[in-house]
């Protein structure tokens, strides 16, 4: 079969048997090919860094986490990279921002995440919440920050840090970031208080819906969301909101660009329900469907997240045919034998910078910080670039003045697992392979298909 590599600026090369790079010289092909974003984001097997000169392929990598960048993809990133290096590495455009902008929330989910940092935030911090026009401004002027360096659309992930539905300026504030800021809104929420105003916002302007699901059956949605009030957001609930969605998505005709998809825990309530549910939602029309493990190592109960036999054999097959049943992608753990995620760096393995503190630090109220790692979140002397106002041109003295500098000396150094750890260590094999080039230009990233 014919490989296919496309770079950002949409040229198709073909991949020949002496795994070197032709520029398509088929133009009835080339033409025909008119992939969608979402298509463009993820249907790619692998990027490569080419030789323009030779055509040689330099690196390739099959680790692209298209979710996780969605709607920009690794492309980007090594792009970025390969236009710092021409330059300053530590001058990068802010490529993804995740706002950490309302810290309550309607469930007492069980383990959730975001507890041990929450309500420190609240106590200590300047401010969590953002007045509206305040928070236009900060969009604005990352916006700015980042066009200035060279990208033209941040990626921007809001997340709450609690249901990010209760933020009362939510619906306009999607809006304003996509219309105003060109940003590709990623919105990820349970949806249990999503008004129809969000919903409206959310078809018309993001890029990228994902509705977390505490449980994946009524019993395990009920326990494992542990909501304190007498009224209940239930399974159901989150599925009929899941239509709902499809459904507007449609009605804007946004079926090609904007991704809607579903997150769970894998836990033991859910077990038996991970087949029935890819079905349900292949059916329904999302496009994908992430199964992971538990983050948090403060687990009532150990059990509770044991992967057993069926577990390990229903994600497996839906591993093989979550196409035939209708998602267009999935992501389960790689190993099944471990029961959290493992981020440790490996010893004398560390990334020479934490570039994710550059490329994607988080919007926490109006704090900038590093990275969203429970020790950082709560280290204002060391993690924190400092507050924004939205006044122009302030992030540069935030991003570039002689406090970030210190700050990023300390880091990846300093810290001993990553919140970050695949972002950072594949940045830096890109780095890496960079800078074996005295001439950058030479250099190209494309995407195989
Ligand atoms: S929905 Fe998220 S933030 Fe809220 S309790 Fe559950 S895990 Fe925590
Ligand atoms: S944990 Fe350390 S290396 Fe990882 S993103 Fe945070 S500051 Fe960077």
């Amino acid at each position: 079969m014919i490989k296919l590599a496309i770079n950002n600026q949409g040229e198709v090369y073909t991949i020949n048997n002496d795994n070197k790079i032709e520029l398509l010289n088929n133009s009835i092909i080339s033409k025909s090919i008119n992939l969608s974003l979402i298509d463009k984001c993820l249907k790619p097997k692998s990027m490569i860094m080419v030789n323009k000169l030779t055509g040689d392929i330099i690196f390739e990598t099959s680790e692209l986490y298209p979710q996780h960048f969605y709607p920009l993809t690794i492309l980007d990133y090594a792009n970025a990279i390969k236009r710092g290096m021409k330059s300053n590495v530590d001058n990068l455009p802010i490529l993804s921002i995740s706002t950490k902008d309302y810290p309550y929330c309607d469930f007492g989910c069980r383990e959730c995440l975001a507890d041990p940092t929450r309500m420190w935030g609240i106590k200590n911090l300047d401010k969590c919440v953002l007045e509206l026009d305040e928070y236009k401004k900060i969009l604005k002027e990352i916006a700015r920050y980042s066009k200035a360096r060279g990208c033209d659309s941040v990626r921007l992930e809001m997340c709450g840090e609690g249901n990010p539905d209760m933020y009362k300026h939510r619906a306009e504030i999607i809006k304003f970031a996509k219309e105003e800021c060109n940003m590709g809104v990623v919105y990820i929420s349970t949806g249990s208080r999503m008004s129809e105003d969000i919903m409206e916002a959310l078809a018309k302007y993001a890029y990228y819906i994902r509705i977390s699901l505490p449980g994946i059956s009524k019993e395990a949605y009920e326990y494992y969301s542990n909501q304190p009030g007498k009224e209940k957001f239930t399974y159901d609930d989150a599925m009929k909101l899941l239509k709902k969605l499809c459904a507007l998505r449609k009605k804007y005709k946004r079926e090609n660009e904007l991704m809607i998809g579903v997150r769970t825990c894998i836990r033991k309530k859910n077990e038996g329900h991970y087949i029935e549910l890819t079905e349900k939602l292949g059916k329904m029309g999302v496009n994908s469907f992430q199964m992971v493990k538990v983050l948090t190592d403060h687990i009532e109960d150990k059990k509770d997240i044991e992967l057993s036999e069926k577990t390990q054999e229903d994600l497996i097959k839906i591993s093989e045919c979550y196409r035939d049943l209708g998602l267009q992608h999935i992501q389960t753990p790689k190993l099944l034998d471990k029961l959290y995620i493992d981020r440790e760096f490996v010893v004398n393995k560390k990334p020479t910078k934490c570039f994710s503190s550059i490329v994607s630090p988080i919007l926490y109220g109006n704090s900038l910080i590093v990275c969203i790692h429970w020790d950082k979140i709560r280290d204002k002397d060391n993690a924190y670039y400092g507050i924004l106002t939205g006044k122009e041109n302030e992030l540069e003295e935030l991003m570039q003045g002689k406090n970030a500098v210190k700050i990023r000396s300390q880091y990846p150094q300093k810290c001993h697992d990553c919140c970050a750890l695949n972002d950072n260590l594949m940045l830096e094999v890109i780095r890496s392979n960079l800078a074996l080039f005295n001439d950058v230009d030479i250099i190209d990233f494309m995407l195989v298909y």
